[in-house]
């Protein structure tokens, strides 16, 4: 085993859980043991709510701009230790080490958005009747909880993790059981940027201590990234315990590639929008909706496809049973008629043999009803139908029940205007193959892949980490008796 046996993180102490229920920590680079995580209990949540309770009220008091003092330090030590965060998120994750690198990169981003709350966050103060004033202010909630997959093992992290800290919660952060490492790294760089202890807890588990989040009563707010059918449970579970959620789910995401469209930049951005992070992003590329006369397009994307070697400028899935679901899909859709143009299936890195690795995967004349058209893979595939028309492309599009991210490929501003307007997704690109918004904006999906109001990231996690309090103050003797005396 590469690494000791992972602790919870309670108090600013790494701690052994009351449990004794462990799961392997296994890479998928090589399928190398590299830790044992602990399934913590209830018993263990308890203690870490109890730390975080004890600090809210310091640390809530702390002026914001003395908060972000933090960060400040958080986002230097992130840029100085970025090679080694990077290699711990590409071993326990599979993706490449650029891709890692992006990933701690986008880390910063994060902070950096945070370090400018203070001057988001001022409120608003008016005279609303002669000597009185109304005036706003964003509270922070009490102790919050972060549950996140095992995609981005430091990203979706600090999606949450500045903004809510910064805003003067104390959170309790439950890392996916796939990769817990890097999350316990981020807790040293955030002790050595000044956090007070028991502002950040992490409590490591399955749906034991998923399920307890939801029912602890000292929880005022989860925040749940993953999968459609968990967001689905924990925004149930959460919000029926009468708690602020917002649960972000899975996706499928269609491309639409129009006739006009520029056939080298289209075709690579495609290529890396279907396989960048082995295809386990929830903005990959995932349907391409090919409208009218593209085949010059769609075999410039089998040329690019072509170049993505895994192993070299591909990382691995997280697991066998991910790699044996993937290459599953690609079989049925072949069984049913489609046309597997580059088939991934069977890749193997040499030297490597236990990875879980799967190629590149472009599929053509798939049919709407075909589970590679409707469902998620989170793999490396790409999977291609065909229309005459762009209202077919976006009734496509429409009719699939996620809603996270669509593109669009044309030179044409105006279709790409029709295109905006008619697709039923919270991000779209033009000409851009995963179309995230960078901060300040903010980052959500819309129908099946986000439950709850507001987005995650940006400007608008402000209303969901904090509570408006309205004073309405009188100190001017003058101003007499009226209708709000
Ligand atoms: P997952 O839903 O399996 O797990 C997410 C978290 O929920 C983990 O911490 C896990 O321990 C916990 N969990 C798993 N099963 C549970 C259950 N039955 N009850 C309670 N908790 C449970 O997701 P994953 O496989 O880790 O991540 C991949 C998924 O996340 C994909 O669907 C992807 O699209 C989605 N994702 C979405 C976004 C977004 O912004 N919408 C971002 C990243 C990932």
């Amino acid at each position: 085993m590469k690494y000791a046996a992972i602790q919870n993180y309670v108090n600013g102490q790494f701690v052994t859980p009351s449990s004794n229920r462990t799961l392997e920590v296994i890479s998928p680079v090589d399928g190398k043991l590299l830790s044992t995580v602990p399934m913590s209990s209830a018993k263990d949540l308890d203690a870490a709510v109890k730390a975080a309770k004890a600090a809210f009220p310091a640390w809530s008091r702390t002026p914001i701009k003395e908060r972000v003092q933090v960060f400040f330090r958080y986002k230097t030590l992130l840029e100085k230790h970025l090679k080694e965060l990077a290699e711990l998120c590409s071993e326990e994750n599979g993706k490449t080490y650029g891709e890692s690198v992006a990933e701690i990169e986008k880390c910063i981003e994060l902070t950096e958005f945070a370090t400018s709350l203070p001057q988001l966050v001022t409120g608003e103060v008016l005279e609303v009747s002669k000597g009185v004033e109304c005036r706003t202010e964003h509270v922070p909630l009490g102790v919050v909880a972060s549950i996140v997959p095992f995609n981005f093992p430091a990203m979706v992290p600090n999606w949450t993790i500045p903004n809510a800290i910064a805003l003067g919660n104390c959170m309790i952060i439950k890392p996916s059981e796939k990769v817990p490492l890097s999350c316990g790294r981020l807790a040293e760089l955030l002790k050595e940027a000044g956090l007070p202890d028991g502002v950040f807890n992490i409590v490591h588990g399955d749906v034991e201590i998923v399920e307890a989040i939801c029912d602890h009563p000292g929880i005022e707010a989860v925040s749940f990234v993953g999968s459609t059918k968990v967001a689905r449970i924990v925004y149930q579970r959460a919000t029926s315990q009468f708690k602020r959620c917002l649960a972000l789910g899975g996706a499928k995401n269609h491309l639409m590639v129009l006739p006009d469209a520029k056939p080298d930049m289209t075709a690579q951005n495609v290529a890396a929008s279907m396989s960048g992070c082995a295809g386990q992003r929830c903005m990959a590329a995932s349907a391409m909706v090919a409208v009218g006369e593209v085949d010059h397009i769609i075999s410039k994307i089998c040329d690019e496809a072509r170049k993505i070697v895994p192993g070299e400028n591909l990382g691995a899935v997280i697991s066998k049973e991910s790699k044996a679901r993937i290459e599953g899909y690609i079989s049925e859709a072949e069984k049913n008629g489609a046309k597997i143009l580059v088939d991934g299936r069977g890749a193997k890195v040499n030297g490597k043999e236990n990875g879980t690795y799967v190629g590149p995967t472009v599929i053509d004349y798939v049919t709407p009803d075909m589970s590679v058209a409707k469902e998620e893979i989170f793999g490396p595939v790409i999977s291609i139908m065909r229309t005459k028309t762009v209202d077919e492309a976006l009734a496509i599009e429409n009719a699939n029940p996620y809603g996270n991210a669509a593109s669009v490929f044309t030179q044409n501003g105006g279709m790409a205007r029709y295109i905006i307007d008619r697709a039923s997704a919270g991000m779209i690109g033009v000409n851009v193959g995963v179309p995230v918004p960078r901060e300040p904006f903010s980052f959500g999906g819309w129908n099946e892949s986000k439950f709850g109001v507001g987005d995650i990231t940006g400007k608008s996690s402000i209303e969901f980490w904090t509570k408006l309090k309205k004073s309405t103050t009188k100190w001017n003797p003058e101003a007499g008796v009226n209708w709000m005396s």
